[in-house]
């Protein structure tokens, strides 16, 4: 007879439980010095002696702390992202994200990011699906400068990418909304505060991303950040907080899970704290793909990750709730409605997200001369104008028509998501932005006759990467190198049908399916997504 001895399971890299030797080479990196550090070295060397004087582990790790990646190299086709470097493909440039925690803004930072755009990033500027802004083109020796502007205009790149405490998505009618459940304005400026920039947390397994809405729409897209925190009315504590976590998509998508606690405004950031200190001990570190929550989560499940949470980090026990009520209000917040204090507030889509220095500066000054002074970025890639007076409202809307910004766009217009792409990501096989513009035009003209109760989702990805979420919509379109039979090379777009999140689209939240061997290109793209609808409106049943 044999024995058969079973083998211990292999280390994830634990800091609470194996120690905090790093284990790879991006923890290699982020222990031998923390990411914050590089701004000193940006300011006082880099800035001054140009790009060649950047280290690698500087130029490719640590100046994500501020915000800061290479861009693509010009002119490189995706048949090439697989083989090349980092440094191969890296351009001389940088995109910049600012960080706009609560996607806040008022026309004056506007402009403030206008006169960057402007001087500094040849005119670029995208709004992103996490409320941030993104400049393009940005050269090293420019960035002291862009973040002093940024700075004394109240904005900053800190902890905008790299392993650390991301933006905090927050819902753009914070504060103002009739029907909000609860305000969470004061929660996120409280995190915001309190740790963003703490050395405590700038070491993370990997990026954490955090979501804060008291709104019934479900603005924030909660089924897909590290810690969501929803609006809710408890019935003996009033209104407050429903806890969620783990939620993440990219190559393993996961939704996140309610961890059936209610948390109080007050208590709000001191569980953020707790949460993403749980994370920084007990999050994996071995392998960079199973570094996120969301893998932690799933092995552990919810109710031991409450109760680690509650006894080792927090000290106390959080109440029991309720969870958040299905939501039919559209999460896009696009078109005209009612403030609580008698104004309006304007949802407006630019297409997939793209703005340019001369449209900030033009809807800055738009929204000024009706007397709004308040804008929000929205985690759908659209723009908010605030406190409109309703007898100027359609004044605003005209002129922001002007500027490509509708507050009626067509359903594609409005419901259509695109990622960065190869325009400028050194992860991309495809193009993206353009070719998603290209088929909303054409699909608003094959469309006219066709009447959608609600919009159809169109997310375009340019990589296995989910920056623009394809796992949750109706369409979701994933680009990548096909390999034909006959040994030649397409590129081309994976089919995902079917996903959609309780705040944007459905009632319960799903993740799309793979559609196997459906892969479309960007020629055929319009013919494929008219063809799925007219099929979807043909066959649907009553209450689909
Ligand atoms: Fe780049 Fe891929 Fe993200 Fe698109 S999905 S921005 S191509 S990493």
């Amino acid at each position: 007879m044999t024995t058969t001895t079973k083998r211990a399971p292999r280390a994830e890299g634990q800091w609470a439980v194996d120690g905090t030797a790093p284990l790879n080479p991006n923890e290699v990196f982020k222990a031998a010095d923390d990411g914050l550090h590089v701004r000193k070295r940006i300011e006082e060397i880099y800035a001054k002696q140009g790009f060649d004087s950047i280290p690698s582990d500087d130029l490719h790790g640590r100046m994500r702390w501020w915000g800061l990646y290479t861009q693509r190299r010009q002119g490189i086709d995706g048949s090439r992202t697989a083989e090349l470097t980092p440094d191969q493909l890296s351009d001389r440039y940088f995109m910049m994200r600012v960080r706009l925690d609560g996607g806040a803004l008022s026309t004056e930072q506007i402009r403030t990011l206008a006169g960057i755009s402007r001087d500094f990033a040849r005119g670029t500027a995208d709004i992103t699906d996490r409320q941030n802004l993104q400049f393009h083109w940005i050269t090293v020796e420019s960035v002291p400068e862009i973040w002093r502007r940024l700075e004394d205009a109240g904005m900053q790149t800190i902890e905008a990418c790299g392993d650390t405490p991301r933006v905090i998505l927050g819902s753009p009618v914070a504060g103002i909304s009739a029907d909000e459940i609860i305000d969470p304005t004061p929660v996120i400026a409280e995190i915001v505060e309190r740790f963003i920039g703490d050395e405590s947390l700038s070491n993370l397994p990997r990026k954490f991303k955090s979501a804060i809405t008291g709104h019934p729409s479900l603005d924030v897209v909660h089924e897909i950040n590290d810690i969501s925190l929803v609006g809710v009315v408890h019935p003996e504590l009033g209104a407050g907080y429903d806890l969620w976590a783990g939620g993440g998509l990219s190559v393993a998508p996961r939704l996140a899970q309610r961890l059936g606690a209610f948390v109080t405004a007050e208590q709000a950031a001191d569980v953020w704290h707790a949460e993403i200190r749980l994370f920084r001990d007990y999050g994996y570190r071995r392998l960079r793909n199973r570094a996120r929550l969301k893998f932690l989560l799933a092995d552990w499940g919810p109710q031991r990750f409450r109760e680690v949470l509650e006894n080792e980090y927090l000290g106390y026990r959080l109440a029991d709730g309720p969870e958040p009520g299905p939501s039919s209000l559209p999460a896009d917040h696009i078109g005209v409605h009612p403030q609580k204090d008698g104004l309006n507030y304007v949802g407006f889509a630019p297409t997939v997200g793209r703005v340019s220095e001369d449209i900030l500066e033009a809807l800055a000054d738009a929204a000024d001369s009706v007397g709004a002074r308040r804008i929000r970025f929205t985690p759908h890639q659209k723009l908010l104008v605030l406190d409109v007076p309703p007898e100027r409202t359609d004044e605003l809307i005209a002129s922001f028509e002007k500027l490509g910004l509708r507050a009626n766009p067509s359903p594609f217009r409005r419901a259509t998501l695109a990622c960065t792409g190869i325009e400028y990501c050194k992860l991309a096989f495809v193009e993206t932005k353009s070719t998603a513009a290209a088929v909303i035009d054409t699909l608003e003209q094959r469309l006219a006759d066709v009447s959608l109760d609600r919009p159809i989702s169109l997310h375009i990805n340019g990589c296995p990467n989910s920056c623009a979420r394809i796992q949750t919509a109706d369409i979701g379109l994933k680009g990548q190198l096909q390999k034909n039979p006959d040994g030649t090379e397409e590129f081309a777009f994976q089919v995902h049908l079917g996903g959609g999140l309780a705040s944007v689209d459905r009632e319960d939240a799903g993740l799309g399916r793979t559609v196997r061997g459906l892969k479309v290109t960007s020629a055929n793209m319009p013919d494929y997504v008219e063809r799925v609808t007219r099929s979807y409106l043909a066959g649907r049943k009553p209450d689909e």
